[in-house]
């Protein structure tokens, strides 16, 4: 066969990008097969509307060390976000104006409660099966969860929408032990959880650390190569491309996003649990949109009922003659990201005379080789597929945030998951470097 490696890693996001650099540098021939025209996976830094603008994975945190140890290796600092002035809320079918601070005390005493027991259930959350009296709680979902709290009409409707906003997706089958181990992650302090998910930005983009990572690597990069199936037998692994094309290694990493693995055949087949997981999908299935607004607006935060196609906006890039806001939503299909008209008309629930002037995004989940934004389970993910999905199958591998213990989800999961994908085939290739 002429495409030979020793070890072949499907996809170059973070994950695929860190299990590269890993085996390459333990003297490994490694050959990256990526489907796109392009390095970093959900994360993509683009030219749009004047500015580059992150269209997935933006914020990153030293409370994530993952990143943070490949922010400080490769010498790139953040940019820190200006502080919030205003604060718009819509819950209990009206519309409220305050501080940041007052729409953040509200969430306070409801968010405590509600993430209480994360010290206990999740105490490292590292190994967030450590105490098993999680798989109790891995069948609760969010909005049980937050039922039970028994809130006041406005703090009910802004706690269902700030967990939509971190699922990106709907909370009704959301597992309450990711809403844990998010906690436990932030040192079971939700106010950092928060700070973590959207204020430093990395310095250069997203896509400075994904090339960074490559460049330290002696990998060799495949762009526009779907792989479409993969097979396995004694003596080597094989993944075939769109065109037909065969690349033979010992060992493989398979780093597509969990709602991409059932588009590729595997031979012989994955495990069931696998593929039940898979099957069975996760939650983060929303928007992110980028809104351009005339005249120069006050640094705002906004939230709106969680079925809101957009229920939180916040500006982000602050100019003399505009105002640049980032805006979330639960559901992708309820957001057209070419739809100015209809972005003008959700934002002017908050603020009435805002006037936009161009939109930009992009739907991951319409988009083929990701099929979902930032991964977020259901019930029974944790205590019944996560194990199982981390379990290697013979040569093959996974790896990605859909399958990281700590911070799954983030761009510190793909890189912990690329660090572990690479450690389980260097033991099983006795590489000892
Ligand atoms: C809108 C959005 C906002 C987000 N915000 C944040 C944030 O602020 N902070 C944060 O930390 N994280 C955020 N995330 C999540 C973060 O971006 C991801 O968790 C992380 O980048 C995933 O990395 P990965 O390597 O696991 O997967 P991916 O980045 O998805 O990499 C998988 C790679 O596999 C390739 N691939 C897929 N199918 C095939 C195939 N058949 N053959 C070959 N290659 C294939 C894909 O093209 C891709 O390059 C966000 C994500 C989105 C979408």
């Amino acid at each position: 066969m002429q495409n030979t490696s020793d070890v072949l890693v499907i996809g170059a996001g973070f994950a695929g990008l860190i299990a590269a650099r890993e085996l390459s540098r333990k003297g490994l021939s490694v050959q990256i097969l990526e489907a796109r025209d392009r390095i970093a996976g959900r994360t993509w830094l683009e030219p749009r509307m004047g500015r580059s603008l992150e269209l997935g994975g933006t914020w990153v945190h030293w409370s994530q060390p993952h990143v943070w140890a490949e922010l400080s290796r490769y010498g790139i600092g953040v940019v820190t976000a200006p502080e919030f002035e205003k604060a718009y809320w819509h819950a209990d079918g009206q519309l409220h104006e305050g501080s940041p601070d007052e729409l953040m005390m509200i969430l306070d005493g409801p968010n405590r409660d509600f993430l209480a027991p994360s010290r206990q259930l999740v105490p490292l959350p590292y190994e967030p099966l450590s105490n098993l009296a999680i798989k109790e709680a891995d069948q609760l979902t969010v909005a049980d969860k937050i039922d039970e709290l028994e809130l006041d009409p406005v703090s009910d409707d802004l706690m269902r929408s700030f967990w939509a906003l971190n699922f990106n997706g709907h909370i009704e089958d959301a597992a309450y032990t990711q809403a844990l181990r998010w906690s436990a992650a932030a040192f079971h302090e939700w106010p950092i959880m928060f700070e973590t998910c959207a204020t430093y930005k990395v310095q250069g983009g997203t896509h400075t650390l994904a090339r960074a990572i490559l460049e330290d690597s002696a990998a060799t990069l495949t762009l526009n190569t779907p792989v479409t199936e993969v097979r396995q037998d004694d003596s080597a692994v094989v993944a075939v491309d769109r065109h037909g094309n065969e690349y033979a290694a010992e060992a493989m990493v398979v780093t597509v996003p969990l709602h991409v693995l059932d588009s590729l055949r595997f031979e012989p087949e994955l495990s069931a649990g696998k593929r039940e997981a898979a099957a069975r999908g996760q939650l983060g299935l929303g928007a992110k949109l980028w809104i351009k607004a005339k005249g120069a607006h006050e640094r705002f935060v906004a939230m709106g009922p969680q079925e809101w196609p957009l229920n939180f906006v916040q500006a982000e890039y602050l100019d003399a003659e505009t105002t640049t806001l980032v805006a979330f939503g639960s559901d992708a299909d309820a957001v057209d990201v070419e739809d100015a008209a209809a972005a003008e008309e959700i934002l002017r629930r908050w603020i009435p005379d805002i006037q936009v002037l161009e939109i930009s995004g992009h739907n991951w989940v319409q988009d083929e080789y990701a099929r979902q934004t930032w991964p977020m389970h259901r019930t029974g993910y944790l205590s019944e597929s996560l194990p199982e999905l981390q379990r290697p199958e013979g040569r093959v591998h996974l790896a990605g945030s859909d399958y990281a213990n700590g911070w799954g989800g983030f761009i510190d999961g793909a890189i912990e998951s690329g660090f572990s994908a690479a450690r389980n085939i260097a033991e099983q290739l006795h590489i000892r470097q």
